[in-house]
Order: structure tokens, then sequence, then C-alpha cells
């Protein structure tokens, strides 16, 4: 758990990047290539792309998780996304906030139940508390724990 997520997702110019679909290019070369056609958006199993405010896709965790199911990758006609040999679609990992129910002593466990990979297992710790840890290894990045947080305290950043 890090006691401030916030400074992470404004270490680059002061604002959050949006999280662009798994296998985007790099955020400069995802611009310059992609079309805004929205095939990726519309094309999603899952229903997690939108468009952001300028019309390029960004995935919204609150819609639900991402399978890597790759129909975004199959379905971008531009190039925008590609499948590198040997990498993974992204390198996003979920982040643990000290709003987490448990620091305060209420037990949790909703987020652990949804990981598939278990990736989120829980630590007794000082004070008698049961707190979550991410197994940064198992940890895909694919949201599932997000939106099912009481409280907000996961982000899923790269
Ligand atoms: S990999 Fe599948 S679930 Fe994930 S964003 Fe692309 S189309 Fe949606
Ligand atoms: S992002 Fe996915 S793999 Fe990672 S902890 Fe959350 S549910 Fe588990
Ligand atoms: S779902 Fe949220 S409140 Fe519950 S254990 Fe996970 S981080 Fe803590």
């Amino acid at each position: 758990m890090i006691k401030d997520f916030t400074r992470r997702l404004f270490l680059r110019g002061g604002k959050p990047l949006p999280i662009r679909p798994p296998w985007a290019l790099p955020e400069n070369d995802f611009i310059a290539r992609c079309s805004k056609c929205g095939a990726c958006t519309s094309h999603c199993p899952q229903g997690i792309l939108e468009p952001d405010h300028a019309g390029y896709p960004q995935v919204n965790f609150a819609l639900g998780e991402c399978t890597f199911c790759g129909v975004c990758l199959r379905q971008c006609p531009a190039g925008a996304l590609v499948a590198l040999p040997q990498a993974p679609p992204w390198r996003r990992k979920a982040i643990i906030a000290e709003t987490c129910l448990n620091v305060l002593g209420t037990q949790c466990r909703t987020c652990g139940e949804q990981c598939e990979q278990r990736a989120i297992i829980f630590r007794p710790s000082p004070g008698g508390r049961t707190l979550p840890q991410l197994v940064t290894a198992a940890c895909n990045g694919c949201g599932a724990c997000f939106a099912v947080c009481p409280v907000q305290a996961i982000r899923i950043l790269a």
C-alpha cells in the first residue's frame, strides 16, 4: 500500500494520462497513429472502452475489467495497438491506497475475492489489522479489483 498514489498519477505534466487500450503504443506514437475511428471502442466485448475528451479511446475500469481478449488489437486498422513478441499487453498494476477500509479497522476482502490472478493477499499487520498486499508479479492490471472497492482505494497505474 502507498500513502499517496495521486503523486504517481500526476508525475507526468500535472495531470494523469488517459488509460489507453492494452497493446497501445507509447502515448505520443499512439496519438500519431490512432484515427479515432472507434473500432476498438465499439467492439470491446466488455464495454470498457470509451472516447476521451479528444475522441481517442481510453479504458474506463468503472465499467468493468479487461479480459485481454485481443478484440481491440485485431480491430485497430491504424496500427495504434501493436502486440510485441514476449511483451505483456501493458505494464499496469493495481495500487492500493491507505484509504482501504481495513486500515481503519473495518474488514473487507472484496478486491481479493475478485482477483482471478490471486494478486491481492491479506497479511496481518501491527495493531491487529489485516491489510491487503499486492503480489506485483501476479497482477496483470486487468482492473477487476477497481470498481468493486467500496471506497475507491484502488488505482490501476502504469
Ligand atoms: S482486450 Fe478485450 S476486454 Fe480488453 S479493452 Fe481490448 S477488447 Fe476490451
Ligand atoms: S488488477 Fe487484476 S490482477 Fe491486478 S490485483 Fe486487480 S484484479 Fe488482480
Ligand atoms: S476492496 Fe477496497 S476497502 Fe476492500 S480490501 Fe480492497 S482496497 Fe480495501
